[in-house]
């Protein structure tokens, strides 16, 4: 059994995994999106004028010094993208959470860092999406992908970074976009449009599926209704994500407005169970990322405390 589970990976959840690992607990900390940061991911390029030791920072600047913290290798092991928790039950010795893969995770303490609702992939909107074993939302090992035939929807930033790498590294490049323009750095897009076959201004109308593996899509042309179909090894989809709202992850959990009803420990009514960041309540609160991360310092301390009582608390790293 872990000693915490930590149900979100927006600034809150990153800072208690940054806190677990430095007090030696066992933890996961699972995150419904493909990516971590949370609410951080809405607003990269814009200042952010109340976060202690910057003038003038970015959304991004933050978000990528949190990623970079996590990128060391002793916090890869405690961290599970696109996972959800859909419920919490109270068991003898602590809870047992049920994920979206219809696994459980048990372990002593919980803090909730959901934010008040999760991201996951905006979908291509196939038949049965999620059971298909060839359509990604995010590339999680570049390698596999390397020399083949690769299918790419989208026109942001992340779009145009894959497409550019991989027609770098041997892989037929189909790129998809229902827009003319697509965003991105001019150079690499100008590399992309001789060496990629790219698409504007088409939509996703049609696959062809053979036991979950898409053989090929069909797209049409938003003006002519021109159809094309492309054959493919693997189906890309950079739509980014859309927020869900969060229902209640057990029902002995008071709420307020939607929000968690903390203590001044951060403890929810469930006793084991804390809550820090967008998606709580309390006289006062104030929704910015210094105070979920004060909360989480007062949450992990109590349950530091509780798991450790004769543990010192410490301001170093072990
Ligand atoms: C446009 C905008 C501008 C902002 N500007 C500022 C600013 O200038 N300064 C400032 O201090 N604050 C700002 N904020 C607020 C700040 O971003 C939030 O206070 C902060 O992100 C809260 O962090 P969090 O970790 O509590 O939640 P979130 O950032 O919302 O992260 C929650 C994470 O939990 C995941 N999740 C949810 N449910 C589940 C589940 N059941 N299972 C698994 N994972 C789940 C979500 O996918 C998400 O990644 C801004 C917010 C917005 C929207």
């Amino acid at each position: 059994m872990l000693d915490l589970l930590i149900i979100g990976g927006g600034p809150a959840g990153l800072y208690a995994s940054h806190l677990a690992s430095n007090s030696g607990l066992s933890y996961t900390l699972v995150e419904a999106s493909f990516e971590l940061g949370g609410k951080l991911r809405l607003y990269e390029d814009k200042p952010v004028y109340d976060y202690p030791g910057f003038n003038d920072t970015l959304g991004k600047t933050i978000l990528n010094q949190m990623l970079t913290q996590m990128a060391e290798s002793k916090y890869n092991s405690h961290i599970k993208l696109m996972t959800s928790i859909g419920r919490i039950e109270k068991t003898e010795d602590g809870f047992i959470s049920y994920t979206n893969h219809q696994e459980t995770i048990a372990s002593k303490f919980i803090i909730i860092t959901h934010g008040g609702g999760m991201f996951v992939p905006r979908p291509l909107n196939i038949q049965n999406e999620a059971t298909l074993n060839n359509l990604y939302y995010h590339v999680k090992d570049a390698s596999l992908y390397e020399g083949k035939k690769l299918v790419m929807f989208g026109g942001g930033d992340t779009a145009t970074d894959w497409a550019h790498y991989f027609i770098n590294h041997g892989a037929e490049v189909h790129l998809i976009h229902r827009r003319d323009d697509f965003r991105g750095d001019e150079s690499l897009l100008s590399e992309i449009k001789v060496n990629a076959n790219v698409y504007t201004p088409y939509k996703f109308s049609d696959a062809s599926i053979t036991d979950h593996t898409v053989e090929s899509v069909t797209i049409t042309h938003l003006k002519t209704k021109e159809d094309i179909e492309i054959t493919c090894d693997h189906v890309f989809v950079f739509f980014g994500t859309i927020p869900i709202k969060t229902h209640p992850l057990n029902n002995d959990l008071a709420l307020d407005n939607s929000r968690l009803i903390v203590s001044t420990s951060m403890e929810t009514s469930l006793q084991g169970i804390f809550a820090c960041g967008n998606g709580i309540t309390y006289p006062g609160k104030q929704s910015m990322i210094i105070t979920a991360l004060g909360e989480v310092a007062t949450a992990m301390g109590s349950i530091i405390y509780q798991l450790y009582p004769d543990k010192i608390p410490s301001y170093k790293r072990l």
